[in-house]
């Protein structure tokens, strides 16, 4: 079985307040970079897949030079293989143009059982990759998935997490899945992964090389959704009040007062 496992780079959440908004789309931000803390759990749902069902893990990327760190971030996790798409002509897809690419590259790559992609990334946010990659190839999308039940060679059941329970799917194989956060704990890279990750080639695979890609679906010309306005929200203004008290009911006495003096209850 082969599970191949999409990721993004994308900035550092701590510094992703500090993105200019007319810096976005330049190849240098001015932030750090990392993988996709989302796509995280996607990769470590790969390595423990292909250790439970003795199967391969791949992992492929859409990206400028950069996106190379966040194959190395998944290789130094445990990662064998890594796919590393970058072009000119890639620039400015949106998010279903990027799954258009991806899904050439996976037919590319052949006789994938599972994909999978995380919940979504933390700078565009939009979680169309994942949707979008399952219309492209013609194939089952499974969202949220908190536990991969069983795979076999025809069927795959998951455990999906929802705000008002949880569900169980059963789909035809190959499919495409997104991870929630429940679904493992992502390991650390070792010293020995980091430094396979770094001595590792991860050649360009180009436009021409995608047999199947449709040049209409891809770059700038080709996005159907626009972003028209960036911007960071107003920071917080609110004001915060400990109250004091001798006792907790006191405590209690003195909030209930104030709910109702500024009439929240
Ligand atoms: C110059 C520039 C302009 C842009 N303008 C627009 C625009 O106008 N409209 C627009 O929609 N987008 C725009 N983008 C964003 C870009 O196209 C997004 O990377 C793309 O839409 C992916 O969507 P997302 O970030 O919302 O990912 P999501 O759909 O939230 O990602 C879900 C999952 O899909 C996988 N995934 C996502 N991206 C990749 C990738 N590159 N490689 C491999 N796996 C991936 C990951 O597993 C991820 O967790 C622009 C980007 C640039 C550089």
């Amino acid at each position: 079985m082969k599970f191949i496992v999409c990721v993004k780079l994308t900035p550092d959440t701590e510094q992703l307040a500090e993105v200019q908004p007319q810096d976005v789309g330049s190849d240098d931000l001015g932030v750090t970079m990392v993988l996709n803390p989302w796509d995280e759990f996607a990769v470590e749902e790969a390595l423990q897949l292909q250790e439970r069902f003795d199967g391969t893990a791949v992992v492929v990327t859409l990206g400028g030079p950069d996106a190379t760190e966040a194959l190395k971030r998944a290789v130094a996790m445990g990662i064998e293989e890594a796919v590393f798409l970058s072009d000119p002509a890639f620039a400015g897809s949106d998010a279903w143009g990027v799954a258009h690419v991806l899904a050439q590259a996976i037919k590319r790559i052949g006789d994938a059982t599972l994909i999978l992609t995380g919940r979504q990334s933390v700078d565009g946010g939009s979680g169309l990759v994942g949707p979008g990659l399952a219309a492209s190839l013609g194939v089952p999308f499974v969202s949220q998935v908190a536990k991969v039940l069983d795979v076999t060679a025809t069927h795959a059941t998951f455990l999906r997490s929802l705000d008002e329970g949880m569900q169980t799917v059963r789909v035809k194989t190959p499919a495409v899945i997104s991870v929630s956060k429940e679904i493992n704990e992502p390991r650390y890279p070792n010293f020995m992964g980091i430094r396979k990750a770094s001595r590792m080639q991860y050649p360009a695979i180009t436009a021409a090389q995608l047999p199947g890609l449709d040049r209409a679906q891809i770059g700038a010309a080709a996005a159907r959704i626009a972003w028209t306005n960036l911007r960071t929200p107003p920071a917080r203004t609110g004001v915060c009040e400990f109250i004091q008290g001798a006792t907790v009911s006191e405590q209690a006495r003195i909030l209930v007062e104030k709910l109702i003096a500024e009439k929240v209850i």
